[in-house]
C-alpha cells in the first residue's frame, strides 16, 4: 500500500509542479508593457513561484538581469530550495538535487524580443512542506491500519485456530481414553466447524462400536464356555464312569458320547460359519439367480427332513430374477427352512411363497409351529439368543441361525420381519430391494 501510495503521489506532485510552470510561463507574457517591465508583477510571481520551488530570472535583450529570485528573495529562496533538499535527502538520501531550467522569449506588444526569462526548479520530483506534511501523515495512518490489520488478522487467527485445536485436544483426549478401555463415556463438544462436528461423531461413534464389540466379546466368551460346558461335562461324566469300571463301555454308552462329539464339532462349525459371515458380508459375489430354481431346489434337499417328522411343505413362486450372493443367500433360505421344520410339529404345515409386492421381492416362510412369545421376537435375530433353552434343548441351535440370516439379509440392502403366535406359527418375510444388482 505504501509503495503504490508513494508512486501515485509522486505522479500527482510532478504534475501539479509542471502545471505550476506552465502557469507562470502563462502569467510571464504580460511584465513587459508599454516600454517597461512591470517590476510589481514580476517580484509577485517570483515570490510565488518560489514558495512552491520555482526560482524566476528575467534579463532584458542586453542581458542585464531585471529582477532574480536569488537576489530579490535571497532568504526566501535560500530557506525554501534547502527545506526542498533537506526533505528529499529525509526520503532518498541518493537524491541528486541537480537543477533544470527553461528559458522563454519575453516581447513587448509589437512581438518583438525584449528580453529573456529563465525558469528553474530541482530536475527530479520534489516535494514542498505542505507535501511532506501530506505524506507523513498518509503514512501514519498506513501504518495505523497495518498495525490494526496485524493484529485482527492475529486475533482470528488465534480464535480460529482455537475453534480448531481446542476439539482437536479434546478428540486426541477422547482417543487416549478409548485406549485404556473406557469405551463408554461420550465426547460432549459442539462446534460449528462442519469437518470437526464430522471428527466428534466418528469418535463417538467408535467408542460405541468398540463398546458393542466389547460387550459382544464378553457375551460370546460366556455363552460358548457355556455351550462347551454342558456337552464335556456329559462326555467326561460317561468316560470318568467307564474308567472308573462304574460303567461297561457298552455300544449304546459310546454313541451317547458320540452324539454329544457330534454336538460339540456342530457348535465349533456354527461358530465358524458365523465368523465367516462376519468377515465376508461386505463382500458379496453378486450374480443373476432364478429365485423360484434356487428356492425349489432348497426345497428338495430338506423334503426328506421335513418327511421324517410328517411336514409338508408347500411352495409357490413365480420366475422372479433377482440380483444375489447365491451361496450366501442359500444360506439364508435353508436357516429359516431348518427352523422353521424343527419349531413344528409332527404333522405339521410349511408354506413358501416369493411375490413382489411394493418395489420388493418378497420370500415369505410360514410355519403352524410352537411359534414365538411376543416378548422374545424383538431379541431373536441376536447372537446366541434362544428363546427357551429347555424347549430347544433337541434342536442342536445355538442360536445363531438367524443372527446369520439378518446380517446377510441387510447386506443385500433388504430387511427381514417376523409374525408370530405362540402356538400357531410363525412366518419370517424377507424384503428385498427389486433393482439389488
Ligand atoms: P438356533 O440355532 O437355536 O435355531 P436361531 O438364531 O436360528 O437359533 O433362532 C433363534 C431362536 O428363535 C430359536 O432358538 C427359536 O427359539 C426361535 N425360532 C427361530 N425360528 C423359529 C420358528 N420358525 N418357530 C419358532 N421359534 C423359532
Amino acid at each position: 500500500m505504501n509503495k503504490c501510495f508513494k508512486l501515485e503521489f509522486t505522479k500527482y506532485v510532478d504534475n501539479s509542479n509542471k502545471a505550476e510552470v506552465k502557469h507562470l510561463i502563462f502569467d510571464l507574457k504580460n511584465i513587459y508593457e508599454d516600454g517597461s517591465w512591470d517590476i510589481e508583477t514580476i517580484k509577485l510571481l517570483g515570490e510565488d513561484a518560489i514558495l512552491k520551488g520555482i526560482a524566476l530570472e528575467i534579463y532584458d535583450k542586453e542581458n542585464n538581469l531585471v529582477w532574480s529570485t536569488f537576489e530579490d528573495e535571497k532568504v526566501l529562496s535560500n530557506s525554501t530550495l534547502n527545506e526542498i533538499k533537506r526533505n528529499m535527502k529525509s526520503i532518498d538520501s541518493k537524491w541528486n538535487g541537480n537543477f533544470k531550467k527553461y528559458k522563454i522569449e519575453n516581447y513587448d506588444n509589437d512581438k518583438n524580443i525584449v528580453g529573456y526569462s529563465y525558469i528553474g526548479h530541482y530536475e527530479s520530483t520534489y516535494y514542498m512542506e505542505n507535501d511532506m506534511d501530506f505524506l507523513n501523515i498518509m503514512n501514519k495512518f498506513i501504518i495505523i491500519i497495518g498495525v490494526v490489520s496485524l493484529a485482527g488478522i492475529i486475533l482470528i487467527s488465534i480464535i480460529i485456530s482455537k475453534s480448531i485445536s481446542n476439539p482437536i485436544t479434546k478428540v486426541s483426549k477422547m482417543a487416549k481414553i478409548i485406549e485404556e478401555g473406557n469405551y463408554k463415556n461420550k465426547l460432549d463438544y459442539k462446534s460449528n466447524i462442519s469437518e470437526v462436528k464430522e471428527l466428534i461423531e466418528s469418535i463417538n461413534k467408535l467408542a460405541d462400536a468398540l463398546n458393542e464389540q466389547e460387550a459382544l466379546r464378553k457375551r460370546l466368551t460366556t455363552d460358548i464356555a457355556h455351550e462347551l460346558r454342558t456337552p464335556l461335562t456329559s462326555i467326561k461324566g460317561h468316560l470318568d464312569a467307564i474308567i472308573d469300571g462304574i460303567w461297561e463301555p457298552t455300544n449304546e454308552r459310546l454313541i451317547s458320547i458320540n452324539e454329544e462329539v457330534s454336538r460339540l464339532s456342530n457348535l465349533v462349525d456354527q461358530l465358524r460359519n458365523l465368523e465367516k459371515v462376519d468377515r465376508e458380508k461386505n463382500k458379496l459375489k453378486i450374480e443373476s439367480v432364478n429365485l423360484k430354481e434356487l428356492m425349489q431346489s432348497i426345497v428338495y434337499n430338506y423334503q426328506s427332513k421335513a418327511l421324517e417328522k410328517n411336514i409338508n411343505i408347500k411352495y409357490e413362486s413365480k420366475d422372479i430374477e433377482v440380483f444375489i450372493d447365491k451361496e450366501k443367500f442359500s444360506q439364508v433360505i435353508v436357516n429359516l427352512l431348518v427352523n422353521a421344520i424343527k419349531f413344528t410339529n409332527y404333522k405339521g404345515q410349511i408354506c413358501i411363497k416369493t411375490y413382489l409386492e411394493n418395489g420388493y421381492i418378497n420370500i415369505s416362510i410360514k410355519d403352524n409351529g410352537i411359534g414365538i412369545p411376543k416378548d422374545n421376537i424383538d431379541y431373536i435375530f441376536e447372537r446366541f439368543y434362544r428363546v427357551d433353552k429347555s424347549r430347544n434343548k433337541d434342536t442342536g441351535g445355538i442360536g445363531v441361525g438367524l443372527t446369520i440370516v439378518k446380517s446377510i439379509v441387510n447386506a443385500h440392502g433388504g430387511d427381514i420381519f417376523v409374525n408370530s403366535e405362540i402356538n400357531k406359527g410363525s412366518e419370517f418375510i424377507i424384503k428385498l430391494p427389486n433393482n439389488i444388482k
